[in-house]
């Protein structure tokens, strides 16, 4: 039984659970604070972002169904900031309370093959790809769709992880380990190489009533396969705005998913617009949104779950958002001296290469609309 056929509004005062306790549910729970809400965090640490800043905290494996009935219990509407939580878990708290978005967004999120089918019956374009089950099944991949290619895991990559470029002289078996696919990833999936001009993504937002609204196009600059930095709005021209809107719109759409979504995409420089993932949750690609928009994405997260407006999604600025990573974190006393930075640190007590600290945002007049 689902718990998500009520339409009452879920009224400031409540509690949202929010499972996984990252930074984006620590900027989640900032957003829901200002409207007066509680969240109650279920995580794995009592020391990550989200919860070192929540009302209430479970510190509990995904997996421990007395503890999920707990959280249940003591929360009116749930949502989740992360896409590695296990369907099941999903599913046995969506028999106990709403979980927006609910198990089918999420299940198609997690696993790159089901993401890639799913967007393609949509009638939206993603790169070429194949889903390979084993080394064998990586040559007769690599000889359809060429070199260089990309071999990632189906589930569980992130940030790079999990992927390794494919080049005529590569070694299946080698790359096959390297990848570090398995039967616990589904496998995973090969694809064509992409040589796009620059990388966009959309976040939009679809609440309770089915209404859909979204950000302007932004652009996403990469460094060893994280996000370095986003500037907003993406130099694009009004027509592959436009093509990248929609498709963000169809998809949240044809998800039915109640909450945010992000879709990254490629732009080639014909402007063929193709959808590279999409995530089920707010983005880093977003963050700007809480310096430059009236509403955040977070707020939007927020306002979708609990059914209120989804409203503006207008920006007063334009933006640029770099990411503090690693030790790059350590410089926060020359953001605070820059009277145009806008800080935000994550409270990650230990440093590690590749890892998000904080990010700084910085507003500049709006050029085009
Ligand atoms: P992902 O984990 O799928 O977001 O991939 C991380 C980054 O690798 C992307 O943001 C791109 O910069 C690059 N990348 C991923 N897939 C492709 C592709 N098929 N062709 C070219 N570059 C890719």
């Amino acid at each position: 039984m689902s718990h998500d056929d009520t339409p009452a509004v879920v009224a400031p005062g409540a509690t949202i659970g929010v499972l996984g306790g990252g930074q984006l549910g620590r900027m989640t729970v900032i957003a829901a604070a200002r409207l007066g809400y509680r969240c109650h965090i279920f995580c794995q640490s009592p020391d990550e972002p989200a919860a070192q800043i929540a009302a209430q905290v479970t510190v509990a494996p995904f997996t421990d169904t007395e503890a999920l009935d707990r959280f249940a219990a003591g929360i009116d509407v749930a949502t989740l900031e992360f896409e590695n939580i296990p369907l099941e878990s999903v599913e046995y708290l969506t028999a106990r309370t709403a979980v927006r978005p609910g198990a089918p967004a999420l299940a198609v999120a997690q696993d790159r093959i089901k993401e890639k089918d799913f967007i393609n019956r949509a009638g939206i374009a993603t790169a070429p790809y194949r889903a390979v089950a084993n080394p064998r099944e990586l040559i007769s991949a690599v000889a359809d769709l060429g070199t260089p290619s990309i071999l990632k895991t189906a589930r569980l990559g992130y940030d790079g992880k999990g992927q390794i470029r494919i080049e005529t002289d590569t070694d299946p078996e080698a790359a096959w380990a390297q990848c570090g696919a398995s039967d616990a990833t589904g496998g995973a999936v090969l694809e064509g190489f992409v040589d796009f001009e620059r990388e966009i993504s959309v976040i939009a937002a679809r609440g309770r009533d089915g209404a859909i609204t979204s950000y302007v196009p932004v652009e996403n600059r990469h460094a060893n396969h994280i996000l370095d930095e986003t500037i907003v709005p993406a130099p694009v021209s009004d027509t592959v705005a436009a093509a990248a809107t929609d498709i963000a719109h169809t998809l949240i759409a044809e998800l039915q998913m109640i909450g945010v979504l992000a879709v990254e995409m490629f732009v080639s420089p014909d402007g063929t617009v193709l959808v590279n993932e999409v995530a089920p949750r707010p983005h880093n690609s977003g963050h700007w949104t809480i310096d430059a928009c009236a509403v955040s994405q977070f707020e939007l997260l927020v306002r979708a779950v609990c059914n209120l407006p989804l409203a503006s999604t207008e920006r007063d600025a334009d933006a640029t958002m770099k990411n503090l990573i690693g030790d790059a974190a350590d410089n926060w006393p020359a953001y605070l001296a820059d009277p145009a930075a806008r800080l935000h640190l994550y409270g990650k007590t230990e440093t590690r290469a590749g890892r998000k600290m904080g990010h700084v945002t910085w507003l500049t007049p709006r050029m085009r609309s």
